[in-house]
């Protein structure tokens, strides 16, 4: 399934950019134009829009990954890793063994997640590299855990992704998404979306510069597949035990799946 369509990769049909309709030979290209502009600000913004949440939402995310603190050896595959908040969360929270690749499709966010990784000392634990989500780069049966943190939803063809993840899982290992999702609290998914449409494009424009990366931020949660249908399809890519844990009523959700 690509972000919204029900179409083989190649046949270059409409899909969602946003609210807008795009083809899906661009829709990566656009997707890569907002992050290189918003990547030395995007620390900054992620504080200021989420009002510091989105630190406990992925201090949680990374206690689920299970790392030893202990000698034994890890490996992590962290992608859309970004500014690196996931993989140093996770290097610094773990044993000596526990190794991470960062892997990101865009080389300004790399670059600003290689800056924090280097200041941290973690550059012989965190090793960052280029790559896309729908084609990564490493043989099957590598990782011990796969993350991917409010980044899946930036991917053309997410069934492609999911079937990436499990490719590149050992046997017993566990695929972790943390992404926005359906609020599922009367109330609070109003001021949620009053929030998101009113507040967070202003706050783009004052703080970086611009308010369009951020349309397409709010925009493009609305687009993404609830709680219950994104654990299907993560289901359909081969994983099993899927489970679900809301993050502050459903506005953000944890899934995860185990390939056995
Ligand atoms: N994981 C980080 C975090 O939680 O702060 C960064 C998330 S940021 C919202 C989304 C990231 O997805 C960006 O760094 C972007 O470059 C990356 N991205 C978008 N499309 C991608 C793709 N097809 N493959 C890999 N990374 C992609």
């Amino acid at each position: 399934m690509s972000n919204d369509t029900n179409t083989p990769p190649g046949s270059d049909n409409t899909t969602s950019f946003g609210f807008r309709a795009v083809r899906e030979s661009e829709r990566q290209g656009l997707v890569n134009a907002v992050f290189s502009s918003v990547a030395s600000r995007y620390d900054l913004m992620n504080d200021l829009m989420s009002g510091g949440l989105h630190r406990l939402w992925k201090t949680e995310f990374v206690s689920m990954i299970g790392a030893p603190r202990g000698d034994r050896p890890f490996r992590l595959l962290d992608v859309a890793g970004g500014t690196g908040d996931i993989a140093i969360r996770y290097a610094e929270s773990s044993g000596p063994n526990a190794t991470a690749v960062l892997s990101d499709i865009s080389p300004q966010m790399l670059e600003e997640g290689r800056t924090k990784v280097a200041a941290k000392g973690l550059g012989e634990r965190i090793r960052l590299t280029q790559g896309n989500a729908e084609a990564l780069p490493f043989p099957d049966g590598t990782f011990d855990a796969y993350t991917i943190a409010f980044g899946i939803r930036n991917v053309t063809h997410i069934d492609v992704a999911l079937k990436e993840a499990y490719r590149v899982l050992k046997i017993g290992g566990r695929f972790l998404c943390l992404e926005f999702s359906e609020c599922q609290v009367p109330i609070l998914d109003r001021l949620y979306d009053f929030h998101s449409f009113e507040v967070i494009p202003r706050l783009g424009q004052i703080a970086a510069g611009s308010a369009d990366p951020y349309r397409y931020l709010v925009e493009s949660i609305r687009r993404f597949p609830n709680q219950e249908k994104f654990a299907g399809m993560i289901r359909e890519a081969g994983f099993e035990r899927v489970s679900v844990r809301n993050l502050t009523g459903g506005i953000a959700a944890i899934h995860s799946g185990w390939k056995i």
